[in-house]
């Protein structure tokens, strides 16, 4: 390497990528249908337009087109807080005695404190441009809650809020920024809905999943007029949005003439994950280029190693559309003593293909040596990383150790979704040693399996 990589790796606002990349056009096997669990059939765009907006329905059912224009509105926004810097791990290298080249895609320099932003700004925008008066989600961790409010306040629009009971009560301050944004926060399950009263009918002490909550978003959107349900994860569209983390990245290696090796993200639903993957899968898929692809999901909550390829539904009240996807089945709900976030039962349609045709591999890990590796690299690198971006510190780590002993001087990417700051009573457990980890056993995933939907296509 003949120059010197700057310890941060900036891209002018020029630079700032005007397109989304969608995989889906260059994949051979495309990711399976939706299934309109009434019908049995593929979704289609009447049957997805009483849920989500028009044009993201297009977005989500395109398999073709190559690229989406992002519009002008959310590229404007975008330079709020983009370029999110690549940064060159020189003090996690020095501390690791490692001869890899570590790298990290930043992605907690908004206030919401996390990618989710990238998402969240394109879909109220298309919101406004249908002429809602308001949108509802499902938030667990929060964070996504956070991007949204942020989100619909910049165009003025209603945000309705179901959070995952034990982070409602865990989060306190996360809720008050999205008061804050002017949104509107239910603890779910509630007894605002159907679905809701059902589930506390049948289990009155759950703390909450989020495909409880998805459950409860999507019934408040479809029952209230001028309003649409949004997603934060799993979608394609979600996915589409995100890659604006990895076309940056793209760039701001070609700029410095670095190839990785490896690239590793952590996967809740996968959408941080695709955003910053699929421009690298791009390449493999159309045959120029070879990366090590790693998703780094919770030992807790395990889809794409120990889950089923199959048809399931989004959420646990089983009213969504039926997905193909890595699951642990609708009905899992991970331990409560899972502090780390990622705790969605199922993964994107897109990388679930994806790593089913082999283009990524998977790794599960526990939540405390997540926290392990989450607090030495606070310590050297400065930032207070979020437990679900630790997920990919720690494979990031096992790596350039694994390059110590064998002396390989691999390039590593790895993501770096967002700041911890909200995730303290979890970090608190860990300091004062009171972290667990609970893996779930086979059994209970077999029970969970038993319950998968039957689906003769
Ligand atoms: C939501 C979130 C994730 C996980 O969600 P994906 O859709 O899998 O990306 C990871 N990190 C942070 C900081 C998050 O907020």
């Amino acid at each position: 390497m003949s120059e010197k990589i700057p310890y941060k790796i900036y891209l002018t606002e020029d630079e700032i990528p005007t397109k989304w990349y969608n995989v889906r056009a260059d994949m051979k096997n495309k990711p399976a249908p939706l299934i309109n669990p009434g019908t049995g059939k593929p979704l289609t765009l009447e049957d997805l337009a009483p849920i989500f907006c028009e044009d993201l329905n297009k977005q989500e059912l395109d398999n073709d087109t190559q690229y989406f224009e992002i519009p002008e509105e959310i590229q404007k926004f975008y330079k709020m807080y983009r370029p999110s810097p690549l940064v060159r791990a020189y003090f996690l290298e020095k501390a690791l005695g490692t001869p890899a080249k570590i790298y990290y895609k930043f992605e907690g320099n908004n206030t919401s404190g996390s990618h989710k932003l990238n998402s969240a700004i394109a879909q109220a925008y298309y919101a406004k441009k249908q002429g809602l008066k308001g949108v509802t989600t499902e938030t667990g961790a929060g964070q996504w809650g956070t991007a949204l409010s942020m989100a619909c306040s910049y165009f003025d629009l209603d945000c309705r809020v179901y959070m995952v009971k034990c982070s409602y009560e865990q989060k306190p301050f996360r809720r008050e920024v999205m008061r804050t944004y002017g949104a509107n926060v239910t603890p779910s399950p509630s007894m605002t809905t159907e679905v809701g009263k059902k589930i506390l009918a049948e289990f009155p002490n759950t703390t909450g999943s989020l495909g409880c909550a998805i459950s409860e978003a999507v019934e408040a959107a479809v029952t209230s007029e001028g309003y649409r349900y949004v997603l934060g994860s799993v979608l394609n569209q979600v996915l589409l949005h995100q890659t604006i983390i990895g076309l940056e990245t793209q760039t701001a290696l070609k700029k410095y003439n670095i190839k990785p090796d490896m690239i590793i993200g952590c996967a809740g639903g996968g959408s941080n994950l695709g955003g910053l993957v699929s421009p690298f899968i791009g390449e493999m898929l159309r045959g120029e280029a070879k990366y090590q692809v790693i998703a780094v999901e919770p030992a807790s909550c395990p889809s794409f190693t120990r889950g089923k390829y199959a048809y399931d539904f989004c959420d646990t009240g089983m009213i969504c559309p039926l997905a193909k996807m890595y699951t642990l089945g609708s009905q899992f709900m991970p331990s409560a003593n899972h502090a780390g976030g990622l705790r969605f039962h199922g993964m994107s349609p897109i990388l679930s293909q994806l790593y089913h045709d082999g283009y990524m591999e998977a790794r599960a890990v526990e939540q405390t040596a997540v926290f392990e590796a989450a607090t030495q690299f606070a310590r050297v690198e400065g930032i207070l990383p979020a437990p679900e971006s630790s997920h990919a510190i720690r494979v990031a780590i096992d790596e350039a150790l694994k390059c110590k002993e064998t002396g390989e001087e691999k390039t590593i990417v790895f993501g770096l979704t967002g700041t911890g700051y909200f995730d303290l009573v979890a970090y608190e457990q860990f300091n004062s040693k009171t972290m667990t980890d609970t893996i779930p056993t086979d059994e209970q995933l077999a029970e969970s399996f038993a319950k998968l939907p039957k689906v003769n296509l």
